[in-house]
């Protein structure tokens, strides 16, 4: 047994450093990475044709969607119009940075400036496995229970911003949202967090703002590096 932590932290690390080749590369090019994470039938899919729909006349946008089993969902997203790679992760529940460097190697990220990835739905391992994102977005959805961040409080901890959706069923589901923000706030104190409905679009642009926010800090934290790179 004192074998298999070792062996863990190996494949984590392997893992960590395609993750930084990743990021360089997207960087390298431009393109600000969103990983979007959550159970099946959250509303993944969902939040990202709002979000493209909503940015794509402002954004180049490129997506990348992994599924276990079928390309149901990358499908939804390419009817869009957008570039869109399919990761067929052949039963695997979450991708990695493995995955994600075959997919990039797919796309012409010198023609994006926003790449958004689908990971698998799961509420458990996608959060140890970075990618080379920018940014983590955790999806919850009230139909699944306000107990959520206190059963998984792993997922709640790394990501950058919280979406709840479907807030339009909140009275059906007896859904307590100051329950579950208290479950949230000790694992990820005073994280951004959207409550909205993919279905009506209520509370879709304080979302949408976050994303335009984060990708022009983004890109003046790049200006600045450059800056101070070519003075230095
Ligand atoms: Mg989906
Ligand atoms: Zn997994």
């Amino acid at each position: 047994m004192t074998i298999q932590v070792p062996v863990v932290e190996q494949i984590m690390s392997a893992n960590d450093q395609l993750a930084a080749a990743n990021r360089a590369r997207l960087d390298g090019a431009g393109v600000f990475a969103l990983n979007m994470m959550a159970s099946p039938g959250a509303g993944k899919t969902s939040l990202i044709t709002r979000t493209v729909e909503a940015l794509q006349g402002e954004l180049r946008i490129g997506a990348v969607d992994g599924d276990i089993a079928t390309t149901i969902d990358a499908d939804r997203i390419a009817a869009l119009g957008v570039p869109t790679v399919q990761i067929n992760t052949g039963g695997a529940c979450h991708l990695d940075a493995a995955m994600l460097q075959n997919a990039l190697a797919q796309l012409s990220l010198k023609e994006l400036d926003l790449l958004i990835i689908e990971n698998v739905g799961n509420l458990v391992c996608p959060a140890t496995f970075r990618l080379g994102e920018h940014r983590n977005v955790l999806i919850a959805s009230v139909p699944e229970g306000d107990d959520k961040p206190y059963k998984y409080p792993v997922m709640y901890r790394g990501v950058d911003a919280l979406v709840l959706n479907k807030i339009d069923v909140l009275q059906a589901f007896d859904f307590d949202i100051d329950y579950f923000r208290q479950g949230v706030e000790p694992l990820n104190p005073g994280l951004a967090f959207f409550p909205l409905s993919c279905k009506t679009g209520e509370g879709l642009d304080a979302w949408l703002e976050w994303l335009r926010r984060e990708i022009i800090e983004r890109r003046r934290n790049e200006a600045k590096q450059h800056v101070s790179g070519n003075s230095g």
